[in-house]
């Protein structure tokens, strides 16, 4: 893509309101505006970014065969009323239809509509166990909306949701499922400062588990165990001050983002909605479910958390970055160089490389703050100085045309 024909244009200057590092990188780099508190767009290179988190998602619950689902982002309150939750959610945004007079709620996780959902996909052992995902928006009435994309209340998730005809058969898949996610983490380029974290399980299981990644922005606090690179969230320290995976009792303090978050829900929602299905004997049985969440938005203002620099600088991982390679011309004015970076250009895409395109008669300084807040990891330069070498610029060194067209 050309950059000057990107819709968005890199920021000097943004709301004061803004004090989160990730939204002032997003916003100024023209990834993201804010609408108001907790509310953003995604503008071009920033939902290319989602888009390629997304991906990843994707591909990873693909392997462990989950399918892909589009559940409603407006829901009806009876199903609400029937877990108690109408009353009890206090994030749950709650309206009155203007011309029907019903009441609904604006989804800000999909327990009370997958459970009735599933009534009609399960009926015996034989249709058990199955997992089902979706990308979504999600609402929530945050009390403080925060530190940009981490704390929104309008924000993009993915959730799964798995249905089991016994606890084990759960238990084998909530592994298959930690397991995914750390893929998932390390190709986001967060493998080394994600943790399996230990949280409470609220009244139907012992634990939940987070993943949380480190960074002092984070809202919650967690205990490391340096050994098995585990953690402990703060809310159960009480009760579990010692590695539940080796016993040490060595724990460091940390600051962390809760990336994930994954739940054994047993028989929690099947009962409210009375989900069950037949065994092999001909008993009906309550499904047992479990649920994980993914914040795909709050990855992407982690991400920039992690990999940002002094404020000025970005620098995506490969695999999410919104392009794979940012081709800069200088010397716009010289139609030799102008005409020999179009073709670097036509190369790059033709062997399946999306690529930014600097062809804009500004200053090098202007492209260089612009590609440096814009953050794609491979750059290259061409100028007539590189071309007098017959190549390309790439971190300080020239690189001859030869070595570039050959993938
Ligand atoms: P938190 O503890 O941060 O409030 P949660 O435990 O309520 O989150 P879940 O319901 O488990 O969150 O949602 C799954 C994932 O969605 C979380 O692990 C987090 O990454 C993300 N998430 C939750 N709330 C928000 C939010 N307000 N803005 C952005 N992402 C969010
Ligand atoms: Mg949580």
């Amino acid at each position: 893509m050309y950059q000057s024909s990107l819709i968005s244009k890199t920021r000097k200057q943004i709301s004061q309101s803004e004090e989160s590092l990730n939204a002032q990188i997003l916003i100024k780099a023209g990834f993201v505006d804010q609408v108001m508190a907790g509310v953003y767009a995604y503008l071009p290179l920033g939902y290319r970014v989602i888009q390629n988190i997304e991906k990843i998602v994707r591909e990873e619950l693909a392997a462990i065969s989950a399918q892909e689902i589009l559940l409603p982002a407006l829901q009806p309150k009876s199903y609400w009323e029937k877990t108690g939750r109408w009353d009890n959610l206090d994030v749950l945004y709650r309206f009155t239809s203007y011309y029907t007079n019903t009441e609904l709620a604006l989804g800000s996780t999909h327990e009370e509509i997958i459970t009735p959902l599933a009534q009609n996909l399960i009926q015996s052992y034989q249709d058990l166990p199955l997992a089902a995902y979706q990308i979504q928006t999600k609402f929530r009435d945050e009390k403080r909306a925060k530190s940009g994309l981490l704390r929104g209340r309008e924000f993009i998730m993915k959730d799964l949701y798995s249905f089991h005809s016994n606890s084990e058969d759960l238990d084998a898949y909530y592994d298959i499922v930690i397991q995914a996610y750390i893929n998932i983490y390390k190709r986001l380029g967060l493998g080394d400062k994600t943790l399996k974290t230990y949280a409470s399980g609220g009244s139907f299981s012992k634990y939940s588990h987070e993943f949380q990644t480190l960074s002092d922005i984070g809202e919650d606090t967690i205990f490391v165990c340096e050994k098995c690179n585990i953690a402990i969230n703060q809310e159960i320290i009480d009760e579990q001050n010692t590695c539940p995976e080796c016993g040490n009792s060595d724990l460091i303090e940390k600051k962390a983002i809760e990336v994930g978050n994954i739940f054994k829900l047993q028989t929690k929602y099947s009962d409210a909605f009375g989900l069950e299905f037949t065994d092999d004997k001909g008993q009906n049985k309550p499904v047992i479910m479990g649920c994980y969440g993914i914040g795909i938005s709050r990855l992407m203002g982690t991400i920039v958390e992690i990999f940002a620099e002094n404020n000025a600088k970005m620098l995506w991982p490969a695999e999410i970055s919104p392009f794979d390679t940012h081709i800069i011309v200088l010397n716009t004015d010289s139609a030799e160089v102008k005409n020999k970076a179009e073709e670097l250009y036509q190369q790059y895409q033709k062997n399946g490389k999306s690529v930014l395109f600097d062809s804009r008669d500004e200053r090098p300084g202007v492209k260089f703050a612009d590609a440096d807040l814009i953050g794609i990891p491979e750059r290259i330069i061409i100028s007539k100085k590189s071309l007098e070498q017959n190549g390309v610029e790439i971190n300080g060194v020239i690189i001859p045309f030869e070595k570039i067209y050959k993938f």
